[in-house]
């Protein structure tokens, strides 16, 4: 059977900056490699939700053809399925970052550490912190841990606010619930609210847990340390996207007839590709770059003999989008073409197999945040002619009409 390797780089796309000669990091990067697929391709250039800007992980359901305004019941699943908490319909999980509070303001939502510190301080909230209700709180990666509290005699509802200011809940009369990227408007601290009457018990456990969190962060060994180290440190804890039921995804194996296999390492991506039935590749995220890109591409080669489609995930343009650097962000798309798609395009048959390159959002690297932008696709398939230079422009310039949402990627993929 023909091969499909599709690769979603984490907010590859953004706008034009001005250092860049008024190009796109993607469209200022040298990307020779990725000419010998650009030979026999197509673009297409879909909305991603509309005029709301996503998240990662409604991003990711959308290319990999689940609409999020269908199947989404909030992040919080996705990440804690992810990190191995094993979430069932009833438990609340959520998504928790570690930052920081000054004089009574917000200082940061992102506190990076090392996965011994942060491994550490999630030890001692589950050790210190007594609740109500059983929890489990589990270390994810740099500044991110995943919460469950698990099903009791007390429903857990899902109609409550984010404390993380930077992203905005919403739900939809179907029951979907999607957060969308709305940015940190002011530097207040923000309770845990509950949307709907029924949700009051469960906002103020989470009020609850995140006060006496922050207690026992802040007579931490880490703590302490790192304060005299003058790092920053952590002092508060950011909660979003609150969970109660199973997404419930088809199984993409038997949706398309193809046996995928995932090499992703975040948490998040781990998730939706365990809840969509894929095999997940063991991998994890390495610090080094270059040689995250390397072990990556080494397992979708390796997991190509025995799968008909792997989903690769890249997450590192996103990170450095966040933080302003687009020096950087072209700097690791010119590395993901020397060495993902170069190897790439001598491991695949470029007679018969297909490639996708595209990403779950934009995400502006002078802004610093999502974009609702639609995202560059590129599809390559012998069945197609040239197309030249991939880019946000080329693909608003020359793309597929039938893709015009980030679900309809997938079904046309799968139909080549
Ligand atoms: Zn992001």
């Amino acid at each position: 059977m023909n091969k499909t390797v599709f690769i979603i780089v984490d907010g590859l796309a953004d706008l034009p900056i001005k250092q860049l000669k008024n190009k796109t990091p993607l469209d200022y990067a040298i990307k020779s490699n990725l000419y010998k697929f650009l030979k026999h391709s197509k673009f297409a250039y879909p909305s991603v939700l509309g005029n709301f800007a996503p998240q990662s992980d409604s991003g990711v359901m959308a290319d990999l053809g689940y609409d999020p305004l269908k199947y989404s019941t909030g992040r919080g699943w996705f990440e804690c399925l992810g990190l191995d908490m094993q979430p069932k319909d009833g438990d609340l999980s959520i998504r928790v970052n570690f930052g920081s509070v000054k004089n009574g303001k917000l200082n940061s939502v992102r506190t990076y550490m090392s996965n011994q510190e942060l491994e550490e301080l999630s030890e001692e909230i589950n050790k210190k912190v007594n609740l109500r209700e059983d929890f489990q709180f589990k270390a994810g990666e740099d500044y991110r841990a995943g919460l469950v509290f698990r099903h009791s005699k007390n429903v857990f509802s899902q109609f409550v606010s984010n404390n993380e200011p930077g992203y905005t809940a919403k739900f939809f009369k179907n029951g979907a619930k999607i957060s969308f990227a709305t940015g940190v408007k002011d530097r207040e601290i923000h309770k845990v609210k509950a949307v709907r009457k029924e949700a009051v018990y469960t906002a103020s456990l989470l009020n609850e847990f995140i006060l006496k969190s922050s207690s026992v962060i802040k007579n931490s060994k880490v703590y302490k340390e790192r304060k005299k180290k003058g790092l920053d440190a952590p002092n508060y804890l950011f909660l979003r996207d609150a969970a109660n039921k199973d997404p419930k995804l088809p199984n993409i194996n038997q949706k398309y007839g193809r046996n995928w296999a995932a090499v992703v390492g975040m948490p998040l991506e781990k998730g939706i590709s365990t809840a969509a039935g894929m095999t997940l590749i063991s991998t994890s995220e390495e610090k080094d770059i270059k040689r995250d890109f390397y072990d990556k591409v080494e397992k979708t080669t390796k997991a190509l003999s025995k799968f008909d489609a792997v989903y690769l995930h890249i997450k590192q343009a996103d990170a450095v989008s966040h933080l302003g650097k687009f020096h950087e962000k072209y700097a690791i798309i010119e590395d993901i073409d020397k060495i993902i798609i170069s190897k790439l395009a001598n491991v695949l048959d470029l007679d018969k197999d297909t490639l996708v390159l595209t990403c779950d959002h934009a995400t502006s690297s002078e802004l610093k945040r999502h974009l609702n932008s639609n995202i560059p696709v590129l599809i390559s398939n012998n069945k197609f002619g040239f197309s030249s230079n991939f880019s946000e422009v080329s693909c608003s310039n020359n793309h597929i009409k039938g893709i015009k949402k980030a679900v309809d990627i997938m079904p046309f993929v799968m139909s080549l």
